[in-house]
């Protein structure tokens, strides 16, 4: 059994009315079996709506199935007795910095999660150093998180997770409100924390360019599970692409378009450079 496990996992939002009668019922996760290995750097993709933070919020028992089950390191998240292992394992991080730090100085609150579980002070420490490089924030551990930008907020909030030591973390759209450049910093980090310390890697969002670096990408919509494979597979799947709603940048559509008319192209081309190099490859063989 992989690190997260689920089984025909459903989740209904049930809404009541003041006399508890069930008013409306929202379907948001529909029959999920996955599994994810430990070490694995799995990307969830999906349009608004297709279920995906119900599902990130199954991993870390903030919910609990409606039906089918989810384990956590082997542990099934209906035994309330795993809640503590359960949270130890997978941390979570989600798209709103701000909601996320809690100190005024970077470095207790990348201290304050280790602190609250009866870390002793030495490791506290040691975690804190450690985890402000991983994430590269070194140079800020004194500063006040207010002054930061959004990325590097972001990079404090991730190393907070970090030092709770999870093996595996879950970030839930966690570039969504941040720039370019802020977007570009945390991704950078999520993969160093996967290459380099095997920490278990969920990434939800809805940036196609964001998920290339994963072994396994899954899409939902609606609920379920529409699309698994690795990236080279599923960006060379366009048109399905499209059909559940999924921004596909311009670049891997003309890609997929030449592909189509016998170009020789790679599926993963995401950006105007690649691109580039790709057509200038092509046109250098042809005339060599
Ligand atoms: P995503 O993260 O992919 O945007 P969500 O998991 O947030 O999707 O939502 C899946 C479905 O569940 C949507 O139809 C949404 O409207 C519904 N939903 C999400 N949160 C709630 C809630 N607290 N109460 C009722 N319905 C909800
Ligand atoms: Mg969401």
């Amino acid at each position: 059994m992989g690190i997260i496990k689920t089984k025909n996992l459903v989740y209904n939002y049930i809404k009541r009315d003041e006399e508890e009668k069930i008013e409306e019922v929202s379907e948001a996760v529909k029959n999920v079996s996955l599994d994810i290995k430990e070490g694995e750097f799995v990307a969830i993709l999906g349009h608004n709506g297709s279920g995906k933070s119900t599902l990130a919020k199954h991993m870390n028992a903030l919910l609990l199935p409606t039906e089918g089950t989810i384990w956590i390191g082997g542990r099934d998240s209906l035994d309330e007795d795993n809640l503590w292992n359960i949270r130890q394992t997978a941390g979570m991080v989600f798209q709103n910095p701000d909601n996320q730090i809690i100190a005024s100085v970077v470095e207790e609150d990348v201290g304050f999660g280790p602190e609250n579980i009866g870390v002793p002070t030495d490791e506290i420490w040691k975690r804190v150093d450690e985890c402000l490089k991983a994430v590269g924030m070194s140079a800020y551990r004194t500063h006040s998180p207010n002054r930061l930008s959004g990325g590097q907020k972001q990079r404090v909030a991730i190393a907070g997770v970090m030092a709770m030591e999870p093996k595996c973390i879950v970030l839930d759209e966690p570039t969504a409100m941040l720039d370019p450049n802020g977007r570009r910093e945390v991704i950078r980090t999520v993969l160093e924390l996967n290459e380099k310390k095997g920490i278990t890697v969920i990434l939800i969002t809805h940036y196609m360019e964001e998920v290339i670096h994963a072994d396994r990408i899954i899409v939902m919509d609606e609920g379920e599970i529409v699309m698994e494979g690795v990236p080279e597979e599923i960006f060379s799947r366009v048109e399905e692409l499209k059909k559940y709603r999924l921004d596909v940048p311009q670049v891997t559509e003309l890609a997929y378009e030449l592909r189509k008319k016998g170009v020789p192209m790679r599926p993963c081309i995401l950006t105007v450079e690649e691109f580039v190099t790709e057509i200038m490859d092509t046109y250098r063989k042809h005339s060599e």
